[in-house]
């Protein structure tokens, strides 16, 4: 059987336009008929990363998950909306009010579930929530972000939020490795075996996801059975090689087979957007043949030497800090402390893996690139 992805163009967050793109996009990819019966307690799970307004395109837009929930409800089934949210950090009422979750709720009728509250279970060191036991159903409802560690979060990442409070931290304390961390994501879906996966791509964000870029105009909503899928496709519309993406290419080795896919819903050249902007921590082969030949050669003859000056580490800046300690929270390995009244980063203890630059909520923690990646974006921009 063909694993299908739909991509349907929608240019606005008009709530009437969602709902008819969500629901095309649904029907081509298997619809939600397929998996749903009525009664069917149903998860809605949506891209709670932190507490932003939608307009910063840092969480799924209420617009896409209300039209998830009207769809579950056509079939009879019960929809919930919950996630395990970065608001352990700032405080869930002001993230739900904020991301717009506590209208869209009320506006539903939809009753919100704190997945933190139901207690998890471990799966061979993978701590998961409940709530994968206590629905039939989740619908995973992810947003088109850049993300400085996965390149890319779309499907797959977002289900890594079922990781209740500081387990996530604790993941990236446990699988600094990109490699490693991609396999622990597949191995949290692989778990969790969402229904269904909608991705909200109308406003992405592109440059330095999930929560420090800028929002961009994409277009798309993605409906998918297969989170890799999904994600596969959603590389292919950044205009990238998915095979980059460091959560496909373990898919990949793992027995996924892009030649099984069709997408429907349109010509995918139709939906590329031509100048996506990767993060900064993406080298993949976005480049040109002269730039990656420059790479591998400072890789080689440089390799020590490399691996300390390719670096993007955190950088505080004083003047946005706000002294919330959110970052100090997140930080796995405690590399964050105070000196001189700020916090500020232990170079040497980080490990790289942006959790405090994710959920900053001041947006106050910059990226620091080191000499060769100065370099890096130098010869891009001149060949441009
Ligand atoms: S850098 Fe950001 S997260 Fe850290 S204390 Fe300052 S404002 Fe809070
Ligand atoms: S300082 Fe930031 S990037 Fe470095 S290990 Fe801590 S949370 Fe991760």
């Amino acid at each position: 059987m063909k694993n299908t992805v739909a991509v349907i163009k929608c240019e606005t967050y008009e709530e009437e336009l969602v709902y008819r793109a969500v629901k095309k996009a649904s029907e081509l990819a298997g619809g939600f008929g397929s998996f749903l019966k009525p009664g069917m307690r149903v998860l809605v799970k949506p891209n709670l990363l932190a507490a932003f307004f939608p307009e910063a395109a840092v969480t799924t837009h209420p617009a896409v998950v209300k039209a998830v929930i009207r769809l579950v409800k056509e079939f009879q089934a019960v929809p919930f909306l919950g996630d395990c949210h970065g608001g352990i950090l700032t405080g869930s009422n002001e993230l739900l009010t904020k991301t717009g979750m506590i209208k869209c709720a009320s506006e539903t009728k939809t009753e919100i579930v704190s997945l933190e509250k139901l207690g998890s279970d471990n799966y061979g060191g993978l701590v998961i929530s409940k709530a994968i036991k206590e629905f039939d159903v989740i619908i995973n409802v992810g947003k088109f972000k850049t993300h400085m560690l996965t390149f890319l979060t779309g499907a797959v990442k977002n289900l890594f939020g079922l990781l209740p409070g500081m387990n996530k931290a604790n993941m990236h304390r446990l699988y600094p490795k990109q490699k490693d961390f991609s396999m622990m994501l597949l191995k949290v879906a692989g778990i969790v075996k969402p229904a269904f996966n909608i991705t909200d791509g109308i406003t992405g964000m592109e440059g330095e996801g999930p929560s420090g870029g800028t929002p961009r105009q994409i277009g798309v909503i993605i409906a998918a059975r297969d989170a890799v899928a999904s994600d596969y496709i959603m590389g292919k519309i950044a205009g990238i090689d998915p095979l980059t993406l460091p959560v496909i290419k373990e898919a990949v080795a793992q027995g996924f087979n892009p030649a099984e896919m069709e997408v429907t819903g349109g010509p995918l050249e139709m939906f590329t957007v031509k100048d996506f902007r990767m993060p900064l921590s993406y080298g993949g082969d976005g480049g040109s043949v002269k730039e990656n030949i420059f790479k591998r050669i400072l890789k080689s003859v440089l390799f020590p030497l490399y691996w300390k000056l390719a670096t993007v580490k955190p950088k505080i800046q004083n003047e946005k800090c706000q002294k919330c300690n959110a970052c100090v929270r997140a930080c796995p390995v405690e590399a964050i402390a105070y000196a001189f009244g700020f916090p500020k980063v232990k170079a040497k203890k980080c490990i790289e893996c942006y959790c405090c630059h994710e959920l900053c909520p001041h947006r106050a923690i910059a990226l620091d690139t080191g000499f060769i990646v100065k370099l890096w974006l130098l010869v891009r921009r001149t060949e441009k």
